[in-house]
């Protein structure tokens, strides 16, 4: 029977490919891929001409029949996207969930993930973090968005376009405040690779002053709002018995 392989590959730096994942893409019958031009760079740089199949988000869905074709007859499959880990923020989570209820044998060679690299990099509490991927484009849903996440503790991980960040964190200091600390992940593993921080204000000041820090990728690290709740609880805790030694 047939099976597929969920293959991170690098974000940047191509000395990120793991022997596993090259091993698994070169031994794949098919290569399930984003884009077939940036596909065909990684191919290059480790020597394969696999036969590809593209799954990228318009056809998501409509290539599902193809590749359960694939797998009954056999096939072994690598599904790669044109960075990091394929389904976080990229496609695969519906192939994946048909594949799954279809009982056919899914196994993951994990590789790089912006979101996990920047968070390492920004200094914030790691604990316990949430991903938030991409705000909405649109302004308003954007605002939204963040009024939502206003009492979040936890850091909080977003993506984001170079063409929007200054949009992006504008909202944010406007909603959040420009003190609330954040890192700005540029060009994770690349030449020109940086963390911009440590405040909201910080990054927005210094994008501003070089507008060159607004191009290329970038992922953004919010810390989370102070923990109110359990420092009134440990206020409760301390009052209620004084409290009660009171006339
Ligand atoms: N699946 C990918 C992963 O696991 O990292 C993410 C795909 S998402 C479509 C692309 C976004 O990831 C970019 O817009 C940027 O926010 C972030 N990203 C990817 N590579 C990056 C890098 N080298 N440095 C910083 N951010 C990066």
């Amino acid at each position: 029977p047939g099976r597929l392989a969920i293959v991170g590959t690098p974000i940047g730096n191509l000395e990120d490919l793991s022997p596993r994942a090259r091993r698994v893409l070169s031994e794949a019958d098919r290569i399930l891929v984003e884009d077939r031009r940036h596909a065909q760079r990684l191919f290059q740089s480790i020597g394969i001409q696999p036969r590809t199949e593209p799954l990228h988000e318009h056809n998501e869905r409509s290539q599902i029949p193809r590749i359960l074709g694939y797998l009954q007859a056999g096939e072994r499959l690598a599904l790669i996207s044109d960075a990091g880990m394929p389904l976080i923020s990229d496609p695969g989570y519906p192939l994946v969930r048909e594949l799954r209820r279809a009982g056919v044998a899914i196994t993951v060679v994990p590789g790089p993930s912006a979101a996990l690299a920047a968070l390492a990099l920004a200094g914030l509490p790691t604990d316990r973090f949430c991903f938030e991927g991409f705000l909405p484009a649109k302004s308003a849903a954007r605002q939204q968005r963040l009024r939502e996440l206003e009492a979040e503790t936890r850091s909080m991980i977003f993506y984001e376009a170079p063409h929007r960040i200054l949009a992006t964190l504008e909202d944010m200091i406007a909603l959040l405040s420009g003190a609330r600390g954040a890192i700005l992940a540029r060009e994770i593993t690349k030449l020109h690779e940086e963390a911009i921080g440590e405040s909201l204000a910080a990054i927005h000041a210094s994008l501003t002053a070089s507008p060159e820090r607004q191009r290329g990728e970038m992922c953004l690290v919010l810390a989370g709002a102070p923990e109110r709740e359990s420092g009134e609880a440990d206020l409760d805790r301390l009052l209620r018995p004084l409290l009660q030694e009171l006339p």
